[in-house]
């Protein structure tokens, strides 16, 4: 059966699930939402009512991927999921769940956060086997050494959290822009466009995390 995973992001104690309402021993509570994903957003983090994407975005960005023109990769990150034998993985910035389900395939317990209440909402309709959480990189909503390894897939890497969470061998798994991604986009749409700067991210880990490849 499912073990315990999500974390209480107000006194940090392990969540269980009753019925349809997340419940931790300190006696704080958040119900799973209708369409299956639970809130654990606390509101003093929140800086505006509604973060990250537009309901617009999303249905942009959902409609772009269903072409297929990411599929490489999505099969790329699972197959690693796979050899590296991960039981337990978080998915850090989730968006709509395009990679998140894929990986819940290979896997035991697969966790998909977003600061996007619309996306999770959406991702949440596509694929119940997922525990899908509304939460942001500040608190990541899972247990001390609960994870087999965390993706962050063009997202935010929120190294320190990323630490408590994986397991002492545990794998952070990056995608990252490369320096000229989206940049004909990019330069038609804003006067001057900054190349992504791959490498920085390496340098920025490797305190913390020993580079595989
Ligand atoms: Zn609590």
């Amino acid at each position: 059966m499912t073990k315990q995973i999500l974390m209480c992001p107000v006194c940090r104690q392990s969540l269980d699930l009753n019925e349809k309402t997340w419940r931790c021993g300190q006696g704080h509570s958040y119900d799973v939402a209708k369409q299956g994903y639970v809130n654990l957003h606390v509101v003093q983090h929140k800086h505006s009512k509604n973060p990250g994407d537009t309901p617009e975005s999303v249905d942009a960005r959902r409609a772009f991927l269903q072409g297929g023109y990411y599929q490489p990769l999505q099969h790329a990150v699972v197959a690693l999921l796979k050899q590296l034998d991960v039981k337990t993985v978080l998915d850090i910035g989730c968006g709509e769940g395009y990679y998140t389900s894929a990986m819940q395939q290979v896997v035991e317990q697969c966790v998909g956060v977003d600061i996007a209440k619309n996306a999770v909402q959406r991702a949440a309709k596509l694929n119940t086997e997922v525990t899908w959480v509304v939460g942001t990189g500040a608190t990541l909503p899972v247990l001390d050494q609960s994870m087999d390894a965390c993706t962050s897939l063009f997202s935010p890497i929120p190294q320190a959290e990323i630490a408590r969470v994986l397991k002492d061998d545990g794998y952070l798994i990056v995608v990252t822009p490369a320096s000229e991604h989206l940049y004909a986009m990019r330069e038609a749409l804003f006067e001057q466009v900054n190349p992504h700067t791959p490498e920085k991210f390496v340098e920025q880990l490797q305190d913390l995390f020993e580079l595989k490849q």
